[in-house]
């Protein structure tokens, strides 16, 4: 089998960027590992930046975005059982974020690569990147029982933090940063109308909490829980007892309870590996990078970096240059910074760490103070939350 560029993984990443190169005339294949179902009910993000949805909406994955997707203009931080609103628009010039599950993201990219895109392989295992430095690189992949080989001009490797690609490139050009926390998310999703129209993150010395939502008869709720707990272990009367705590207000707030439909612990982490390229490797989303999602980035940065290659490789096609190939690192690990920068500042301002002294408690006060009171640092945590420009 023979393609320009062969995309390992049919996440975000993988999918957007089959879309990006079929509307350019470049083909690809998709080789995905698990099966559709997999692909398309797996929970994970929920808040797309305007500018993802502005991409979703150019490469013609915008219609049910726009019928069904929740423009939010602003988030609710609640401390000290007080109620602080952050409004985007008014402090960035005009910017909002958009509730639309990634569940959703997926099920529109695959039902359009699947109408008229290239060849999107389920159940399609890569077990390697080999020849990445050379000219023809190739990915052995396991396909209904057989081995085979996908050979390209270009590998993107879109296969998450635990895939294949991010081993081909040699250790001895590999720099890896990382942090992990000592705490987790345990999040589930509820059949109930959200008890707040916008997201609602909450710092309590009990631990962090996020009301969040995924439609408006669904809601989606997270509890800063111990590292390493078993989400079996809370009933579902203790994770509704245990949110009302935390999100208490003076102003009597109630939190409506519903049919608990889903339960899962995310594990939370920084990581990026440097480079992002190797040779003709390109890795994008969590394959190179993973941030806490406290600032709900992890789907964001993923479509900015296959924005950022599929730019390159129009740009290489038409012109010949490879310029914005070779620029393609340093391009999307700028924004990847800021990314991190801004994820861990969110995480480290709303969740209380188990090791957590009454003066850290104070500082988390004092830092969510400014934000409330400052146009300054409101803007800074707005203007991040929106999203950082595309490449
Ligand atoms: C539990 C959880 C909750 C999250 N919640 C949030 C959130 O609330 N907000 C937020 O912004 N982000 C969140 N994230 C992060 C966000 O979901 C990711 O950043 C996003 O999925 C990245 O997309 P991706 O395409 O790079 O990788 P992925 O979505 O991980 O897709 C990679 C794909 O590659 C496939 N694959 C892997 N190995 C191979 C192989 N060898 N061969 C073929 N295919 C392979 C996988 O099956 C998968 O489909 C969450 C992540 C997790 C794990």
């Amino acid at each position: 089998m023979r393609t320009t560029v062969g995309i390992i993984g049919a996440g975000p990443a993988g999918l957007l960027l089959a879309r990006l190169l079929h509307r350019a005339g470049i083909d690809s294949v998709v080789l995905e590992g698990r099966d559709r179902a997999y692909v398309e009910h797996r929970q994970r993000a929920g808040i797309l930046e305007q500018g993802t949805v502005d991409v979703l909406r150019a490469v013609g994955a915008g219609e049910r975005l726009d019928r069904e997707g929740l423009r939010h203009d602003g988030i609710e931080l609640r401390f000290d059982r007080r109620r602080h609103r952050v409004d985007f628009p008014g402090l960035t010039g005009g910017r909002s974020v958009w509730v639309y599950a990634q569940t959703e993201v997926c099920k529109d990219l695959v039902a359009l690569q699947l109408k008229e895109g290239g060849p999107l392989l389920f159940g399609a295992q890569a077990l390697a990147v080999q020849g990445a430095d050379g000219d023809r690189p190739r990915i052995p992949f396991r396909y209904q029982g057989r081995e085979d080989v996908l050979e390209c001009d270009y590998v993107a490797g879109c296969d998450g933090f635990w895939g294949v690609s991010r081993g081909a490139v040699p250790a001895a050009l590999s720099r890896t940063f990382e942090r992990t926390y000592p705490y987790a998310w345990l999040g589930i999703l509820a059949d109930v109308a959200p008890s707040h129209d916008e997201l609602v993150y909450t710092r309590h010395d009990r631990g962090f909490a996020l009301l969040s939502m995924r439609s408006p008869s669904v809601s989606r709720l997270y509890l800063q829980v111990p590292a390493g707990t078993d989400a079996e272990e809370w009933s579902d009367e203790e994770i509704w007892d245990e949110l009302q705590r935390r999100c208490e207000t003076t102003d009597g707030r109630r939190l409506e309870r519903g049919r608990i439909t889903h339960k899962s612990v995310t594990p939370m982490r920084s990581f990026v590996h440097e480079p992002m390229r190797h040779g003709r490797l390109f890795l994008a989303g969590d394959a190179a990078h993973i941030v806490p999602p406290t600032g709900a980035k992890g789907l964001n940065l993923a479509v900015g970096d296959v924005v950022t290659l599929a730019r390159a490789l129009v740009h290489e096609k038409e012109t010949g240059s490879p310029d914005l190939l070779d620029a393609y690192s340093a391009t999307c690990l700028r924004r990847v910074w800021q990314a991190e920068r801004f994820s861990y500042d969110m995480t480290t301002l709303l969740h209380p760490a188990p090791d957590a002294t009454a003066f850290d408690g104070r500082l988390q006060q004092a830092r969510l103070e400014r934000i409330a009171s400052s146009r300054a640092a409101g803007t800074d945590l707005a203007e991040a939350y929106t999203g950082f420009p595309l490449g």
